[in-house]
């Protein structure tokens, strides 16, 4: 994928994050938001971030796109102990924005012929399935559809039934338990 694209799915990533973090998470609306401008700035970050004061210094898609590293900044936003507080959940929607939009430029860059390093920042992967700047349009309009379903509010109905069926089928096992007989 090119800028524009890796612009424009960047932010769109960051109205996911800010969706599971409002609804999932719990974060107040305008503090979740702030996973838009960083999602966004990760998104484009893996190809902006190989130039320092305009000189190339790491090859194209080797560290800056490496998966574990950005798995990792996403892992601590998602599990990492932030205080809830103000600043804890501003540090937390920043995390999980960044590490979400850093993630998205990586999977629109895998199915490039030059693919993206998995294992090693050396070692791409690639599933070759059109040159880079192909489809973008489609693939822009297909992420944002995507988008709006976590904004659907079924979404938060469906979580709430799974929650239900959980209690559901652990009152069973209780039921069936062989100390009953
Ligand atoms: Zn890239």
């Amino acid at each position: 994928m090119r800028g524009p694209g890796h612009h424009a799915t960047g932010f769109i990533s960051g109205w996911i994050a800010t969706a599971i973090l409002n609804k999932q998470v719990g974060i107040p609306f305008f503090v979740s938001i702030l996973a838009v401008p960083l999602s966004w700035w990760g998104g484009v970050l893996p190809d902006s971030g190989e130039f320092f004061l305009g000189f190339r210094w790491v090859r194209h898609r080797t560290v800056t796109h490496w998966v574990p590293l950005w798995a990792i900044i996403l892992g601590f936003g998602v599990y990492g102990a932030f205080p809830e507080t103000l600043v804890g959940m501003c540090l937390q929607s920043a995390t999980v924005g960044f590490a979400g939009g850093g993630l998205t430029h990586l999977l629109f860059d895998w199915p490039n012929p030059q693919g993206i390093p998995f294992l090693t920042p050396w070692k791409r992967h690639t599933l070759n399935w059109w040159n880079s700047g192909r489809r973008e349009i489609y693939l822009i309009t297909g992420w944002a559809l995507i988008a709006s379903i976590f904004w659907a509010p079924e979404i938060n109905q469906f979580s709430v039934t799974a929650m239900e069926l959980q209690e559901k089928t652990s009152g069973l096992v209780r039921e069936f338990s062989p100390e009953q007989f």
